[in-house]
């Protein structure tokens, strides 16, 4: 049996960690109950390890536990957020405002609330992947209701300077909704200090189970309305209806709580191992960097490599290495990303770009093999085109 690739996609999932793993499995069985049960103890055993996660949670964000509604992921919660202020608001005004490079999961439901009427500001950013804080500024109109920016970059993996964003939708009295899949344990994240009135997270990207995540609700100054996208039961204080998943609650708490112990120390490692993949990388000579160049998380490289096709040089490295050109969830489509579209970055070199996401399971051993491979594969490709 041949090797598998070296996972280097962590954008588009992480491995559940061991002990979140652990830290779940007494939940399927053994403490299987459901946790609105009120009148005995398998529903009280499960409402209280649901509770120990959602403070946890809030606690990673500055919020209160009141204030933490569970989802199955990111793409619900960013559903939920949006429509739901559409809905809850339309009265007010009927006008959002997001970003091209936003992930699918933002920009669909914006297009599904235009085909209904609402009228969404797309904003550009400049060629480093970062929101032009004047053009925000321009944007706002007396029916903006809702300004939605995410906090990290699932592609280029820029930061977003979520505090300025904040303090001019609260000047306003707008909404800020902000997609933090790709940030929660990764970077500090805190509601009061940013400014955020509603915040997506989901657990598989940081080394939690699929199928759960959270939507953060602000309570007070302001308190944020919402209209329920799923009715059925009045779980999660009526905003959320069905069972509540006690196994992978208990996994997106466990998992927030490891990275959050260690997110210093981890930070430095993934830079160091970013860096030494990108110096030798960059013996290759014709490769650009896309994105910010420090105003990024730790692990992501994204790189456009001039002189080999896109789809061959996937094809090259797939046997050694698993990475993604573009994000995942549009891979499947063979058209260059719109995130590095929306950079200026031309069709050819958006084509020719590699999403590198390095993770918790990483070693140094693994970047040299991976950078060793990926210049030898440039290199033989850079020989074919020049035949012809
Ligand atoms: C992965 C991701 C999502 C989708 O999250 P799910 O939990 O898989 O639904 C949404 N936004 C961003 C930025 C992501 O990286």
């Amino acid at each position: 049996m041949s090797a598998r690739p070296i996972y280097l996609d962590s954008h588009a999932t992480t491995p559940t960690d061991e002990r979140v793993l652990q830290a779940m499995l007494p939940y399927f069985s053994q403490y299987f109950g459901n946790p609105a049960s009120i009148t005995h103890q398998y529903g009280w055993e499960a409402e209280a390890a649901v509770k120990q996660a959602r403070e946890t949670l809030a606690r990673a964000i500055g919020a209160t536990p009141e204030e933490i509604v569970f989802t199955s992921g990111a793409t619900e919660a960013n559903n939920l957020a949006l429509k739901g202020v559409a809905e809850a608001y339309f009265q007010k005004g009927q006008h959002l405002i997001s970003v091209q490079t936003e992930h699918n999961a933002v920009l669909d439901p914006c297009r599904y609330l235009e085909s209904l009427g609402f009228c969404v500001t797309y904003l550009p950013v400049r060629d480093d992947g970062i929101l032009d804080l004047d053009r925000l500024q321009d944007a706002f109109r007396p029916d903006t209701i809702l300004v939605s920016v995410m906090a990290a970059n699932n592609e280029i993996g820029v930061l977003q300077p979520l505090t300025k964003i904040g303090e001019y939708c609260r000047e306003r009295g707008v909404i800020f909704h902000t997609d933090a899949a790709q940030a929660l344990g990764k970077i500090p994240l805190d509601v009061e200090a940013m400014h955020v009135d509603l915040m997506s997270l989901t657990a598989h990207k940081l080394y939690g189970p699929k199928g759960i995540g959270a939507l953060y609700v602000r309570r007070r100054n302001p308190r944020v309305k919402l209209a329920p996208q799923i009715h059925g039961g009045g779980h999660e204080r009526g905003l959320r209806s069905g069972t509540l998943y006690a196994p992978q609650i208990v996994g997106f708490g466990k998992a927030v709580e490891i990275a959050l112990a260690d997110m210093d120390g981890e930070t430095r490692r993934l830079r160091d191992l970013r860096s030494r993949l990108w110096e030798q990388l960059s013996t290759l000579g014709d490769i650009y960097l896309n994105g910010h160049p420090s105003d990024r998380l730790p692990g992501n490289l994204n790189i456009s490599i001039a002189g080999v096709d896109g789809q061959a040089l996937l094809l090259g490295l797939q046997p050694v290495v698993a990475v993604s050109s573009g994000s995942a969830c549009t891979s499947a489509k063979i058209e260059p990303s719109h995130v590095l579209a929306a950079l200026g970055r031309s069709p050819e070199l958006a084509y020719a770009s590699i999403r590198f996401g390095i993770g918790r399971f990483n070693t140094e051993a693994e970047i040299d093999r991976v950078a060793e491979h990926t210049i030898a594969t440039v290199r033989s490709l850079r020989e074919v085109a020049l035949k012809f």
